[in-house]
């Protein structure tokens, strides 16, 4: 594993790259087009073979060395057709169920499609080990930001509910460091959301009519950058309440966020 030099508030201490694999490797998220990156990649990858340079997601701190990476290790890009169309390379298209060899079979790691950070997230089990790579599906520490609209808050609580049920013994967050409580992680992030949504119910029903009137209502005070994280996570929830029809109408359902897109 080696952490990029892009430290910030969404990135954490950086973006994780990690090498899965001894002799036969796969080189998962390569991270951003910073200027050590590909001296950090090649200390990871050492006198290993990459077989493939595999994305969690299309975003820029994830993907933005991959084409070097590839070239550079002589390895293919493995994405999802969705992360591979967004970047606008050419790869081995990745799907739901897909098993990738690591060392000659020795290990698999299982491509898990987890839509919610962003609507290309994958998610990759190494098996027999039970870790589970999470990109930023789900981070070390703090609470992964739902890329509204791209990302979706229905599909983003399906993913934990799938990640759950895969019972992992340990995730290796994209953020962050990796996690050994695993299980109760993945509900925390749960149950974080499921209570934020009823905290935004309780705001709408007392009369809050606009995304930033939850937000004041949700979040109080809060610092001009702050205000539209949050807002975008509330955008996230009040489509999620939409799409169930639990929105009243009259809502006025785009957020600051959103008209400026
Ligand atoms: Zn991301």
């Amino acid at each position: 594993m080696t952490v990029a030099d892009n430290p910030g508030p969404l990135t954490l201490d950086g973006t994780r790259s990690y090498r899965i694999g001894v002799r036969h490797a796969v080189l998962l998220d390569p991270g951003p087009a910073a200027p050590d990156q590909m001296e950090r990649l090649a200390s990871l990858v050492g006198d290993a073979t990459v077989e493939r340079v595999c994305l969690s997601h299309a975003h820029a701190d994830h993907s933005g060395i991959v084409r070097a990476a590839a070239e550079r290790f002589g390895a293919a890009i493995a994405a999802s057709s969705d992360t591979l169309r967004r970047l606008g390379v050419d790869g081995e298209s990745l799907a739901d169920g897909d098993l990738l060899p690591i060392d000659d079979g020795a290990g698999q790691l299982e491509v898990i499609e987890t839509p919610g950070h962003s609507a290309d997230s994958l998610s990759f089990l190494l098996r027999p080990a039970g870790w589970l790579f999470t990109g930023d599906t789900v981070l070390g520490e703090g609470s992964s930001m739902i890329a509204y609209p791209d990302g979706r808050m229905g599909s983003y609580l399906a993913s934990l509910a799938r990640l759950i049920a895969l019972r992992p013994l340990r995730l290796l967050p994209g953020h962050g460091a990796p996690v050994d409580r695993a299980r109760e992680l993945l509900e925390e992030y749960r149950r974080h959301r499921l209570d934020r949504e009823r905290q935004i119910r309780v705001a709408i029903a007392g009369g809050a009519g606009s995304v930033a009137e939850v937000r004041e209502r949700v979040y109080g005070e809060l610092p001009t950058r702050l205000e539209r994280a949050a807002e975008a996570s509330i955008a996230a929830h009040v489509a999620h309440l939409r799409e169930r029809e639990l929105l009243p109408a009259g809502f006025a359902q785009r957020s600051s966020m959103e008209t400026d897109h």
